[in-house]
């Protein structure tokens, strides 16, 4: 992508973009700057079979009480092989109906996020901490999100991604085991735990479309995260 078209998804998320010096009048968009070897990787045929008995396993599941409230389970959708794994809360009342994760306006805005990146929806891998919807979009409970990690550690395990971008409070104090507030989590690269997979943090965007003041910060982040990706940082 040019950085004509990246400044137009700038524009339809709500950002003016000014470019730092430093990478001015260098290729500031897209993540092929950096080649990533995935010969690590599994075969896409044996990936392909352990996330579909994975998803599979999900649909029916019933760990914790949330089963008895959802329309569909939502596992996740994008790139198998993704360099980016994308993971935000819970499913919503979309969601729920759809069995797909981020639909709706929220959606629109994570796609847009994510092509202000250079990046296509479908280049990315895209899921929640929760597999299943809580009633009136509550906050998820402990035991729900100890009950639901072992499927995202496992998806984790599977794609391999390079970099996990955890959307909102959320996903970000599961993900990391924290209590901090999420403005003061913004801004450093944190480990996933028991690994070297960098989490970046920033807002979900359906806080974005309640607080759109709140979208400069976003696009730090999303530019902190491309240098975490390409060895800047
Ligand atoms: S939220 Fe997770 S653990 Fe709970 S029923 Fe759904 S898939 Fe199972």
């Amino acid at each position: 992508m040019n950085g004509i078209r990246q400044h137009q998804y700038l524009k339809e998320i709500g950002i003016t973009v000014w470019l730092e010096r430093k990478l001015a009048g260098k290729e500031t968009t897209g993540f092929n700057v950096k080649s990533v070897s995935k010969e690590n990787r599994l075969l896409e045929t044996e990936l392909d079979k352990n996330l579909d008995y994975l998803s599979s396993q999900v649909q029916t599941c019933n760990f914790c009480e949330l089963h008895k409230f959802r329309t569909k389970a939502v596992f996740g959708i994008g790139n198998k092989n993704a360099d980016w794994l994308v993971i935000g809360e819970a499913p919503g009342v979309e969601e729920d109906l759809k069995g797909e994760p981020f639909v709706g306006r929220a959606g629109k805005l994570l796609n847009a996020m994510l092509l202000s990146m250079g990046l296509q929806r479908k280049e990315v891998f895209i899921t929640n901490i929760l597999k299943c919807r809580p009633p009136k979009n509550r906050d998820p409970k402990l035991d729900e999100v100890e009950a639901c990690g072992n499927y995202l550690r496992q998806q984790i395990e599977l794609i391999k991604p390079k970099v996990i971008l955890a959307l909102g409070r959320i996903a970000a104090q599961n993900l990391l085991k924290s209590t901090t507030p999420i403005g003061k989590m913004r801004g450093n690269s944190y480990l996933y735990p028991g690994s070297d997979l960098p989490v970046v943090v920033t807002y979900h965007p359906a806080y974005l479309l309640r607080s759109p003041t709140e979208k400069r910060k976003v696009w730090e982040d999303l530019k902190f995260a491309q240098n975490i990706f390409r060895g800047l940082i």
